[in-house]
């Protein structure tokens, strides 16, 4: 919905006072309930609201600058941008003034409460969640101008858009609804003034305040100023003011690379890597990049967007620009500063750009050699990494050709041989000898693969199997094919040949006890059973066969050689991408006693095997997770065999 539709469709639910122009509108019923949390969040750092508001004036700013370039008329002369903070003790009020951008009257209204923000419901779920979310997060949601109810009980903000002849005030006591009236305001720009709780008092003192922006806000790049309302004269700049990123290294405190951080991700917590560099020679910029240390809430979105902050000669030019990171680094988060492209940039002018694609590709081999060098020296550290962002990384497996060697050096897998990840190099090391291929296998859950059926066989011969459980890991794998020369071979998929591996020595006695000769039913009586499973089952499988692939398991499904993996299956059906299934083989364990027992029916010919048969192909479909076509009539053929079986 667009600011305009929106504040039409409240028209209705407005009242307008005659003459004055103000008008009561309803904030939408999300951030109602945000609002309603946040006002009675029992809270202690309450003192990060200041962090978000001068995080918004900053933007403020950024935004106008970047405007005027194009349109210099709108700064006027005056491109001294400033934050400015004043605090009334006797009043119990701080104000927070700005001379970006300002806010329109339908921006007020369209940005500060009747347009649902795509974070509000997913900030307030992750509060009220059974993980006992973080209010400091309130940034990183995209809702941080909210956070101002923590401490007001009042907040009106007084803006004039650069360039409008009219200023806009809009006010509220965040319970349900707002106004919005006409105002007078000299400059362009924005003053939110927040009339404090009480028991938020101590936001009224400008000693304090000081030091939450020491703490917070040291990086902006903008200069910010505290006083107490009180104070005549020239107040003095609290923050260093300058881009951090343009400062060597050497002068950067460890504090101020992960204040920064917060900042450009409105994320918590440390980065789980730095990566502070300077590109000279054919092109020039500046990167501040970081990985942060857990999972932003985005990140499985469907645009897949990276928010890596593009600036030209420090002005800021846009946040979401799709060339610059590939979307397999979106968890990337930092800046980066080019001195190569105009200022003047346009959002046209950066898709296919060149110097932006040269850009791309330094700055992702400079994170691909980052990772590989913590992959070596610090495994569990990188372990950590997998686990967040591994899954993100895997689809430039899919999509980076280039890249591709370098990704397949960095993924890491769960397998059948313990908990601790394992690259592909160590498979390969381990694999038994005669193993021509790397076996996996897809899903949706660890615990679910590996109760797999289809591992039987490879478990009891000690061959390793990968259990790749991301959507992506069915899309790079066909696509990627081999990797040194060992193709990836799906364990549900095709015949599983295993006269050429040589089993483990400790497991071949297992292996002898479950030696289909030795123990499995004749083979004439097996030939003759499959025969007729595939007479009563017809159309429904696409073969019937003796498996090799089973110990345990009286059956399971297999997917042919050229068909279809039954994972990816279920995904595009999830996803409405394909209509129906296409048929499987089914396998059958001569050596199980339920198939043996079947076997000497056959052999005696006692009628129809058709209950039987689609029981077994239903106990399969069941142990693959698959809804049964036809639950009433499994029903009905159990309940008859139960019956038989009872002796009745
Ligand atoms: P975010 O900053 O992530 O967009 P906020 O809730 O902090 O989310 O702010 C909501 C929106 O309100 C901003 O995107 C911006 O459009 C507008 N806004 C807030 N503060 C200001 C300001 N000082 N000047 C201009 N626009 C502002
Ligand atoms: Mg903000």
């Amino acid at each position: 919905m667009t600011t305009k539709e929106s504040s039409k469709a409240k028209k209705s639910k407005t009242e307008e006072t005659a003459g004055s122009g103000e008008e009561t509108l309803t904030f939408q019923a999300e951030v109602s309930r945000l609002l309603d949390i946040v006002a009675n969040a029992l809270y202690s750092e309450k003192e990060i609201f200041i962090r978000e508001l001068v995080s918004n004036a900053a933007d403020a700013c950024d935004r106008l600058r970047y405007a005027a370039i194009t349109e210099p008329g709108l700064v006027d002369g005056d491109g001294d941008y400033a934050i400015a903070l004043s605090a009334d003790k006797s009043a119990r009020t701080l104000t927070i003034s700005d001379n970006g951008i300002g806010m329109s009257r339908d921006e007020l209204i369209g940005n500060l409460g009747t347009i649902a923000r795509s974070g509000s419901k997913a900030f307030v779920d992750q509060l009220s969640g059974d993980s006992k979310g973080d209010l400091s997060l309130i940034g990183q949601f995209g809702v941080g101008f909210y956070s101002s109810f923590m401490v007001a009980e009042k907040v009106e903000v007084v803006s004039l858009r650069a360039g409008e002849p009219q200023a806009w005030q809009w006010a509220s006591d965040g319970k349900g609804a707002f106004t919005v009236t006409e105002a007078t305001r000299e400059e362009r720009g924005t003053t939110i003034t927040l009339h404090l709780k009480e028991d938020a008092a101590e936001y009224a003192d400008q000693t304090r305040v000081r030091h939450v922006i020491k703490t917070y806000s040291d990086h902006i790049a903008f200069p910010i100023t505290v006083k107490d309302s009180e104070d005549e004269g020239e107040p003095e700049t609290v923050n260093t003011a300058s881009a951090l990123w343009t400062r060597p290294r050497n002068d950067i405190t460890e504090e101020q690379y992960t204040e920064f951080f917060h900042h450009v991700s409105h994320m918590v917590g440390d980065p789980w890597s730095t990566l502070h560099f300077r590109a000279e020679g054919m092109l020039e910029y500046t990167g501040l990049l970081y990985i942060p240390s857990s999972k932003p809430f985005d990140l499985y979105n469907q645009d897949r967007a990276s928010k890596v902050r593009l600036y030209v000669k420090r002005v800021f030019i846009t946040e979401d620009c799709e060339e610059l990171v590939p979307r397999w680094l979106r968890f990337l988060r930092g800046v980066i500063d080019s001195e190569d492209l105009p200022l003047n940039i346009s959002r046209e002018m950066l898709q296919n750009n060149a110097v932006l694609s040269k850009i791309r590709t330094g700055l992702t081999s400079r994170v691909l050699r980052e990772l590989e060098s913590k992959a070596e020296k610090e495994p569990e550290a990188y372990a950590e990494f997998w686990e967040n962002f591994g899954g993100v990384l895997k689809e430039g497996l899919y999509e980076a050709a280039g890249d591709r060697d370098a990704l397949l050096g960095l993924s890491r897998f769960r397998s059948t041989q313990g908990d601790d990840l394992v690259s592909l190099a160590a498979y390969i090391e381990r694999m038994k000898e005669g193993q021509t291929a790397i076996y996996y296998i897809t899903g949706n859950d660890i615990e679910a693969l590996t109760r797999s059926p289809q591992l039987e066989g490879f478990r009891s011969r000690g061959i390793e199997v990968l259990l790749l459980t991301d959507p992506v890991d069915e899309f790079w794998v066909p696509m990627v094919g081999a990797y040194e020369e060992k193709s990836f071979k799906s364990a549900t998929q095709g015949g599983a040949d295993f006269d050429d591996i040589k089993a483990d020595d400790t497991q071949s006695d297992e292996k002898k006890a479950d030696d289909k000769e030795d123990t499995g039913a004749p083979k004439e009586d097996v030939d003759r059973l499959i025969a007729k499973l595939k007479l009563s089952l017809g159309e429904a499988v696409k073969d019937v066969r003796v498996s090799n692939r089973l110990t345990a398991s009286a059956v399971c499904l297999v997917a042919d050689e050229g068909d279809i993996d039954m994972n990816l299956e279920r995904i595009l059906k999830a996803h409405q991408q394909i209509e129906t299934r296409a048929p499987r083989i089914l396998e059958v364990n001569s050596g199980h006693a339920l198939i043996k027992l079947l076997a000497e029916q056959a052999k005696e010919d006692k009628g129809s095997l058709d209950d039987a048969a689609y029981l077994l192909l239903d106990q399969a479909r069941i142990l693959e997770g698959e809804p049964l076509p036809d639950p009433v009539e499994f029903a009905r053929r159990m309940s008859t065999v139960m019956t038989k079986g009872m002796g009745a």
